[in-house]
């Protein structure tokens, strides 16, 4: 089933003028961020709050994912001035929350870990007061990769699971069992670090299966979820089957956190890193 039109919830307006003061600071660090590249609805809400998601390691992912917009081009040479300049992008944006996340890199022997622990490192070091927030890939369920970001020391470690286990075959290259090993895995390396995930709804998912992730999540020892309605970026990408109401939002969210999650967001303009400073 196709969708065309968006219903009254989901017409939220961008406004590029909202956005110039830091699209300038990203041009001028040569940073991305994952705003831009998922064309992400909230953009001008976030931007013109001084609010971005770094997408470090590059803007190519090494994976087809057909939900997603991350361009799918051969991987570029990791950059390895791109932790200092993150750091200084925190500084001058003065974040109390940083998010930092990546496409991801199959290409690179241990995924991307050791970039992802000299951006913390980084942060840190200029902005010590800052709460980190890394959202990884799944590093091919690699421990030792997961052990060098668990050991620089993030706030939080997010990886979504993004949609329920038999809608996987959009997550090309993904498993669901291993999404879940690598939030459990980072719960084991690190208990003090808080774990985070991700679903996003309006893929063809049934309730019962969501309310079963859910339990999946917690089993794990999952801190926080977020919950949000899939927007396809084109026509060329994965179709929306169904928008999923305000109110259905909400009687999720509270069944989520009836089984133990300690925050929530959820609604139709949920992301992952939305409100990501809200979560405690
Ligand atoms: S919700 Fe996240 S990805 Fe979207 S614009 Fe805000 S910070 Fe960026």
């Amino acid at each position: 089933m196709k969708i065309q039109r968006k219903p009254e919830w989901l017409r939220k307006r961008a406004n590029p003028g909202d956005q110039a003061g830091m699209r300038k600071l990203l041009g001028e660090l040569r940073l991305n961020t994952v705003c831009q590249q998922a064309l992400c609805p909230n953009i001008s809400e976030c931007f013109s709050c001084g609010q971005a998601t770094f997408l470090i390691l590059g803007r190519n992912c090494t994976r087809l994912c057909s939900f997603c917009n991350v361009e799918k081009q051969a991987p570029l040479p990791v950059d390895h001035d791109e932790p200092g300049r993150v750091a200084e992008a925190v500084c001058r944006l003065k974040l109390s929350h940083a998010v930092i996340t990546s496409p991801t890199r199959d290409d690179l022997s241990d995924g991307g870990a050791a970039v992802y622990a000299a951006t913390v490192s980084a942060i840190r070091k200029e902005s010590p007061g800052t709460r980190i927030e890394l959202l990884v890939p799944d590093m091919q369920g690699d421990i030792a990769s997961l052990a060098v970001v668990a050991l620089s020391r993030p706030d939080i470690i997010a990886h979504n699971v993004e949609t329920v286990p038999c809608l996987y075959h959009i997550r090309s290259g993904a498993d669901y069992r291993r999404s879940l090993e690598v939030l459990k895995n980072s719960k084991e390396l690190a208990p003090e670090i808080k774990t985070k995930s991700g679903i996003m709804l309006g893929m063809g998912e049934v309730e019962l299966d969501v309310l079963e992730v859910f339990r999946d999540l917690r089993s794990v020892g999952c801190d926080y979820l977020s919950i949000g309605q899939y927007l396809a970026p084109s026509r060329a990408h994965y179709p929306v089957q169904e928008f999923v109401t305000p109110e259905r939002f909400g009687e999720l969210q509270r069944a989520a956190l009836e089984s133990g999650f300690l925050h929530v967001e959820s609604g139709p303009y949920v992301r992952s890193s939305y409100h990501a400073a809200q979560y405690a």
